[in-house]
């Protein structure tokens, strides 16, 4: 037994201070708090981490501010196009999907594939399909196409177009969005969802659904969701990294997860990560500029912070 927390991330970059307004700021922190809540709901009435990690996420795949399900960042073609994967600490059962754009909410396609396919990760077409067969919700493109990322997707194009240096805050380049928790009875769990990178080519797969890349969980250790330059958690293998430096080196979960974020940064792999350990210890490390970020334990006030300031305590 012991008590329950959960952490979650929207996204972390370079994300300069003026670049969002102060009410944009407070949308983010509202955002952030809600999906805090929907997640804790479940630790509360004794469910599990898997199920309030799948929650956490599916609120976070709903709110368009996030790079996830709807508000999605597109590819050059001009589309949407989604991976997800979940991870449940107490068998390391997983399911991913790669390359999906339909179902509403893309961590729902990757838990059906952890319990309903003998598979860990399906993309595309098949993916689809599957999801369909299992009466999984769709959603028309238009769905989760927002004038936002429109107009990332046409500025990078013409960025590219005219050669010009890639100044743009990150929170138009990517994002993610994920969750960790520790339930009541032990249990790790993580869940990642995405869009990707604006501009990407089509079929690119980042980390988010390559389990113990983005993506890792083992009770023994740890649960982690990482968000950031993708090719780089994949390459460091950035997720299981910290759960080997728990396990073999017997390094305290702050101190694995910070020395994997500072490793990523030292090869420029920026972004940032959150995990939680067996004891419910929270990491939420980041070598960029920000990233959006949350915990919430068994007190239900969610703590929200953007930049490095000190989490900031909302309603519970
Ligand atoms: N990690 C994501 C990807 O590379 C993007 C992000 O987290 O910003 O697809």
């Amino acid at each position: 037994m012991g008590g329950t927390m959960l952490a979650l991330h929207g996204g972390a970059g370079t994300i300069p201070e003026g670049s969002i307004t102060d009410e944009e700021a407070e949308a983010y922190h509202r955002g952030l708090a809600a999906c805090l809540r929907a997640g804790h709901a479940v630790l509360a009435r004794g469910g599990s981490a898997l199920d309030a990690v799948t929650a956490a996420v599916m609120a976070l795949e709903d709110d368009p501010l996030f790079n996830a399900g709807r508000g999605a960042v597109l590819t050059t073609d001009g589309r949407p196009e989604m991976d997800a994967a979940i991870m449940d600490g107490a068998d390391r059962a997983a399911g991913a999907v790669a390359g999906i754009l339909g179902p509403r909410n893309p961590v729902l396609a990757a838990r059906t594939v952890m319990e309903k396919s003998p598979h860990v990760m399906l993309i595309g077409e098949g993916a689809l399909r599957f999801c369909r067969e299992h009466g999984l919700f769709f959603m028309p493109e238009t769905y989760f196409l927002t004038d936002r990322r429109i107009a990332a997707l046409d500025a990078e194009l013409a960025r590219r177009a005219s050669g010009a240096a890639d100044n743009r805050s990150d929170a138009d380049r990517h994002g993610t969005v994920g969750a960790v928790a520790r339930d009541a009875r032990g249990n790790l769990a993580a869940a990642t969802s995405t869009g990707g990178m604006t501009g990407k080519m089509p079929g690119r797969v980042g980390d988010t659904p390559v389990i113990g890349a983005g993506t890792f969980a083992d009770n023994a250790t740890c649960a982690v969701s990482a968000t950031g330059h993708g090719e780089y958690f994949i390459r460091w293998a950035a997720a299981h990294d910290i759960s080997a430096r728990m396990a073999y080196r017997g390094e305290t979960l702050e101190a694995a997860a910070q020395t994997v974020s500072e490793a990523l940064a030292a090869r420029g792999g920026s972004g940032g990560l959150i995990a939680v350990d067996a004891a419910g210890n929270v990491a939420l490390p980041f070598n960029s500029g920000g990233m959006y970020r949350g915990t919430i334990g068994p007190d239900g006030v969610p703590r929200t912070g953007i930049w490095r300031e000190a989490l900031r305590p909302g309603d519970p």
